[in-house]
């Protein structure tokens, strides 16, 4: 997983930070002015960190938000709202991240805040059903391919419990991956590739035993020759294919047309489930998630589909789903078990109603334009300093690879051939200049509809800057050469 990444020190350790001087510059509307670049330290933030890494490993609850891809202090959030976060020490700024892609709409979106303040006045958890569930479970069925689907709290535990409804159902073992799809900390999941193109993958962590990752294929992505090999050599044994509905973890990298069709056939021809991780996409590249994009166009259905992000706006809700005859196999009513405390929480449940209510099609329409305008902006001034970098989306998922323009990017291995440092000089001085993208080059930029022409023009001012940060970055150059 390309964001567990701890290939450099934290240049605060090493006072990188401190040498630089603030010059901070407020506008007529309050907000620091995008064209002065923002202090670099963050004295509060900095504070936080070090009381954080005494109680919590390396300071943070999900490792990709402690900078390391990045280096630096990771920013600790005050509050934040529409397109904007403000951090510990109140400098706001345009939020690219959107939670990791949960919120469609921005920070505290009014009908959300009002949905779920609601609920949570009708008590916060019951362990009992509501209608609210049917509810939402209706409405994602409704937009999406899935028949039947089942709320659970996390996108790690939908597609771990898609995995081994997939085993029980087809009551077979082998579970095939591609090399730079992430699909949550499943153990079986968290394979890197073996030294073959197709030979069973090694475990991508401590703590995964081999014997788990022995029934993990992992394959490189686009790759049809791959699967086609792996289905000839063990497709008896293979329970199921689980793919990203379209590559967001290794930066945003679409499916090949007709690829996710060609893996739903293949494993129908063998009896195997295609597992569709629309976890990112889901709710978020248009109103049937990447689904809409491809199989309601092209006529075919993925056999089991993970949600979670937009689909909890901005709460812990996820789900998985599928063809009614395999979520048949679930308990109660089947015997592959699957359970949780909180699944189907009616504070959560609440605040994805509101979500998906507010995900019309003018909101998709606006996500698509900025995303369309972020990344014309971005490589429009990454081209005008010569740094070679490809701009790529898969929908309105955007993303900047810092590569020899060489054509599209299409795999894990193509991805990982990147110049990070000027990544880490480019983030160093958007950040500087009060817009926040993801701290890892191997993420998507995250759209809002709450981002309006005023964040739009601050990241357009902070761009040309920042690519000559890219552009002067050397390999062994301090990361906040801005
Ligand atoms: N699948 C995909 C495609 C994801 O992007 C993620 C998280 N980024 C997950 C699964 C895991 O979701 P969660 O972090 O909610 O466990």
């Amino acid at each position: 997983m390309p964001t567990f990444s701890t290939d450099r020190a934290d240049p605060s350790e090493q006072g990188a930070e401190a040498a630089i001087v603030p010059r901070p510059g407020v506008g007529d509307n309050g907000r620091v002015s995008p064209s002065e670049p923002y202090a670099f330290d963050a004295p509060r933030s900095a504070a936080l960190m070090q009381r954080a890494r005494a109680v919590t490993p390396g300071g943070v609850n999900s490792p990709v938000r402690a900078f390391r891809a990045v280096g630096g202090t990771p920013r600790f959030v005050d509050s934040a709202h529409g397109a904007y976060v403000t951090d510990a020490d109140g400098r706001d700024y345009v939020d690219l991240v959107s939670s990791w892609g949960a919120l469609l709409h921005g920070h505290a979106h009014p009908e959300v805040v009002a949905a779920v303040t609601r609920a949570a006045a009708s008590g916060t958890s019951y362990g009992a059903p509501t209608e609210a569930e049917v509810e939402l479970a209706e409405t994602i069925v409704a937009r999406t391919s899935v028949e039947q689907v089942r709320l659970v709290s996390s996108g790690t535990e939908a597609t771990m419990s898609a995995v081994r409804l997939a085993r029980g159902a087809t009551g077979r073992e082998v579970v095939v991956k591609f090399a730079g799809c992430y699909h949550g900390h499943v153990d079986a999941l968290l394979a890197s590739a073996g030294s073959g193109v197709v030979t069973f993958g090694l475990p991508g962590t401590p703590g995964v035993p081999e014997a788990v990752t022995a029934t993990t294929l992992v394959l490189p992505y686009n790759d049809r020759a791959a699967v086609t090999e792996a289905f000839a050599a063990y497709g008896p044994r293979i329970a199921c294919v689980i793919t990203e509905a379209a590559c967001g973890n290794m930066g945003a990298v679409p499916p090949e047309p007709g690829y996710n069709r060609f893996l739903g056939e293949t494993c129908r021809r063998h009896g195997a489930l295609l597992i569709s991780d629309e976890v990112m996409t889901g709710f978020r590249v248009g109103p049937a998630g990447w689904w809409g994009l491809d199989g309601a166009r092209e006529g075919w259905r993925p056999d089991l589909v993970t949600f979670g992000k937009v689909m909890g706006g901005g709460f812990p809700a996820a789900a998985f789903g599928g063809r009614a005859d395999v979520m048949a196999q679930l308990a109660p009513e089947g015997p592959v078990y699957q359970a949780g405390t909180l699944s189907g929480n009616p504070v959560a449940t609440s605040a994805g109603l509101a979500a998906l209510r507010l995900a019309t099609p003018d909101v998709y329409e606006r996500l698509d334009h900025v995303s369309a305008a972020l990344g014309a902006m971005a490589s429009k001034a990454l081209a005008a300093e010569g740094v070679p970098h490809v701009a790529q989306w898969a929908g309105n998922l955007f993303s900047v690879f810092f590569v020899d323009d060489r054509g599209a990017v299409t795999d894990f291995a193509q991805a990982q051939d990147q110049a990070l440092y000027r990544f880490r000089a480019f983030f160093h001085a958007m950040l500087a200049r009060g817009v926040s993208l993801p701290p890892s080059a191997f993420e998507a930029w995250f759209v809002s509809s709450a981002l309006d022409d005023d964040a739009l023009d601050r990241v357009a001012a902070a761009l040309p800057a920042a690519a000559r940060a890219a552009a002067a970055a050397r390999p062994d150059s301090p990361d906040e050469a801005a």
